[in-house]
This record gives C-alpha cells, sequence and structure tokens, in this order.
C-alpha cells in the first residue's frame, strides 16, 4: 500500500523524522485555514500516489491567502499522470539550502535492506542513477544487525553532504530506518531531505510504501485504506482474508490459488469472455471462506455469470461444496454459478451439490467447457 505524502509524513513523525507542520485540505476555504494554522508562506502540495508533482504544477509557494487560493484553486481537479487530485497537503514552507535524497528499500536479490543517500536530491533518482551513478551512495544493511550510527556516518561521508548536515542526517538515517523496519515498509523515500539556511535537516517529501502482508499486526493501517478510494468490494475481501482484484468484465472468478485464478482469467478471455475480478480464496479453503467468497462477488453488479474454479491440493473437495450450499443457503446469490471441481475429494465435493444442481447452478468437469458456460450465462458470445 502506497500512502500519499501526508500520511507517509505523519509516519515519518512517528519515529522522531523531522517533517513540516500543515494539514489536509479538500476545499480552497479549507486550504486557507490550514494555510492560516500553518504560518505564511506555504506550500500547497497535490496529494496523488505518483511523483514529479513539482514538474506538473501540483506543488505551488503562496506568500497569503490571496495566493492560497489561487493555487488551491489550480490544483484541486488537476489531473496529475492520470491522476485526480482531490486533496491538498498544506504546509509551512521551508527556506532551502541543499536538496538531498536518503532511502531505505528491500533489495530482494541479495536478500538485504539497500540504503541509498545522495547529495544530488530533488530530481528524479532514477535519473541521478543514469547521469551520475557515483553521486549516489549506496550501503546494504543486514536485518539482524540493523543499521549502525557508525555505517549510517559513512554513507552520508560517503554521499559527500554538506559538513553542517552530517551529524543530523545521520540521526535522520537512523530514524528512517527504524521507520522502515517497525514500521513494516517496503520503501520509504525522502526526496528532498533538505538542509536548511540555518543547518536543520529536514523531510520535505515522503514516499512510504507499506509491506501489505504486514497489515496483521498494524490495526492502524484502516486509516489510511479508508482515504484511499478503494474499491468497495476490496475493502469487504480484504475484511475476510480473501485477495480480491476488481477488474471490468462481467464473468466473476474464484478459484484457489492465484496462479489458478489467473490461469481462469485468461481462459475466460480465450473462450470470449471478460472477467470481472479475480479472486483467490487460497490453499486449504475451508466452507467458511467459500461463503465469504460469493457474498464478496454477489456485490459486484457487474457480474453476471460467477465461475468457481476448484482444483483440491490442500483444499478439499467437500469443503468447497460446503462452503457453497452454505452460501446459498444463506445469501440470495443473484447471478448463476458455473463449477468445476477437480483434485481432492472432488467426488465427494460433487455429490454434495447434485441436489442442488440447476440451470442456475451447473456443474462441468473441464476448467474450458466451464468457461465457455459461463461466458454462455453472462450474456456473451462464446468463441
Ligand atoms: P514531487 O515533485 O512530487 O517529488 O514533490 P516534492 O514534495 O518533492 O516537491 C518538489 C519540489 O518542490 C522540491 O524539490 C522543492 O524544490 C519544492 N518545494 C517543496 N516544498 C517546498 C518548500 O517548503 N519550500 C521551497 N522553497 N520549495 C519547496
Ligand atoms: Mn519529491
Amino acid at each position: 500500500m502506497d500512502l500519499l505524502e501526508y500520511q507517509g509524513k505523519r509516519y515519518f513523525a512517528r519515529f522522531g523524522i523531522p517533517v513540516s507542520p500543515g494539514g489536509v485540505a479538500v476545499t480552497v476555504e479549507e486550504a486557507v485555514a490550514r494555510a492560516d494554522e500553518a504560518g505564511y508562506p506555504v506550500v500547497i502540495k497535490a496529494q496523488v500516489r505518483v511523483g514529479g508533482r513539482g514538474k506538473a504544477g501540483g506543488i505551488k509557494l503562496a506568500a497569503d491567502a490571496a495566493e492560497v487560493r489561487t493555487h488551491a484553486t489550480s490544483i484541486l481537479g488537476m489531473d496529475i499522470r492520470g491522476h485526480f487530485v482531490r486533496r491538498l497537503w498544506v504546509e509551512h514552507a521551508s527556506d532551502i539550502a541543499r536538496e538531498y535524497y536518503a532511502s531505505f528499500t528491500l533489495d530482494r536479490s541479495a536478500k538485504l535492506h539497500l540504503a541509498m543517500v545522495s547529495a544530488r536530491g530533488g530530481v528524479d533518482i532514477e535519473q541521478v542513477a543514469a547521469e551520475d551513478p557515483d553521486a549516489i551512495a549506496r550501503l546494504h544493511v543486514d536485518p539482524v544487525e540493523g543499521l549502525t550510527a557508525a555505517s549510517a556516518r559513512r554513507l552520508v561521508d560517503e554521499a559527500r553532504l554538506d559538513p553542517e548536515a552530517r551529524d543530523s542526517a545521520v540521526e535522520v538515517l537512523l530514524d528512517l530506518y527504524r521507520c522502515y523496519v517497525q514500521g513494516d515498509a517496503d520503501l520509504v523515500e525522502v526526496n528532498p531531505l533538505i538542509l536548511t539556511p540555518d543547518a536543520r535537516v529536514h523531510a520535505l517529501d515522503a514516499k512510504v510504501t507499506l509491506d501489505d502482508s504486514a497489515a496483521f499486526r498494524h490495526p492502524e493501517w484502516e486509516e489510511f485504506r479508508e482515504l484511499e478510494g478503494e474499491d468497495p468490494r476490496e475493502v469487504l475481501a480484504r475484511q475476510k482474508g480473501l485477495q480480491y482484484v476488481g477488474l471490468d468484465g462481467e464473468v466473476g472468478i474464484i478459484a484457489n490459488g492465484a496462479g489458478l485464478a489467473m490461469s481462469t482469467c485468461d481462459v475466460v478471455n480465450q473462450v470470449g469472455g471478460s472477467p470481472a475480478n479475480f479472486l483467490d480464496i487460497g490453499g486449504g479453503a475451508n466452507a467458511e471462506v467459500m461463503a465469504n467468497a460469493l457474498e464478496v462477488i454477489n456485490t459486484d453488479e457487474k457480474v453476471q455469470a460467477i465461475f468457481i474454479n476448484i482444483f483440491g491440493g490442500i483444499t478439499r473437495g467437500e469443503e468447497v461444496a460446503n462452503g457453497i450450499v452454505q452460501a446459498l443457503d444463506s445469501v440470495d446469490i443473484r447471478p448463476p454459478i458455473v463449477i468445476r471441481l477437480d483434485g481432492t475429494n472432488a467426488e465427494q465435493g460433487r455429490e454434495i451439490l447434485k441436489d442442488r444442481e440447476s440451470d442456475r447452478f451447473i456443474s462441468r468437469s473441464t476448467m474450458l467447457e466451464a468457461a465457455r458456460t459461463a461466458v454462455e450465462l453472462a450474456g456473451g458470445t462464446v468463441k
């Protein structure tokens, strides 16, 4: 999950990383109120999950309320590379002496964390990496050992930050590393990390990607999701422990395992249909999980037919069948269902479902046949 800048800054602040005071606004008047609170001059910043907002005109300095009005009016509703601006962050503007770069991310191939620091911040780091790779100091951090003050110091020295910035930069790096590890992030990036004329080091931007697989130990992350404008079906699915991806077609797909779910999407496409979603109920899915999956899909009005594709390994056919029966008994499932059940205890599963079969609940023995039937039932033309 990617955080918006202001959410990332709040995350940073929890770990002691210095950020500017400011507030969120969704209207021009709110922007003026937040600016009055933060103290002029202020900077008005579009909150979208995409970089390069500055270049796109999504970041403006304002010296007074009139300027805040002008800029807030132009930035709200702006389209920044396909991202619609609904929200602004208004913070007290900083004086900038120098712009640096600092980040921690996971280097999967090295199986280590990777720290990067550069004295050439404020510009796209990929560009710096291409033009002047030596301008980026890199350090692999062993997660067991953690980041020591001595290695943070070496990194800052190697990046040739200005001498008066180095002590504070070391502190920021240590806090940023804690934020990255304890905060369960996959990426924390500060670009620019600034040096002010009065020699303070300060995060002017924040990019934080949280590690979704750690969400179970962070109930407080819900606050970030609420604002994400997420697909309500995805929210419902996650609450029920399911992996759901909303798509645009008309065939709802439930499969066990991401691989099977993806190939089911492909087969539906291949026979001339189009998937409405991708729902992986995982390995070892039981009756309750299946009932939940049907409930989630049932909330999607685009779905004209549901295709359940189960290849039982750890997942057992009779459990799946019981879940379907349970769902049919408890929820009024609107679209017709096609099921292909194979693998572990598939026979028993089919036996359980036999009584329920009708023209709205059809069992097919192969994935291809099942896909064709589902596309047909969804009103599509089968190829
Ligand atoms: P990005 O373009 O999406 O990465 O947005 P940033 O938050 O990094 O801002 C882009 C640029 O705007 C920064 O590199 C700064 O040069 C400038 N900027 C942002 N905040 C301030 C501020 O408080 N004062 C000044 N003078 N410039 C700022
Ligand atoms: Mn930036």
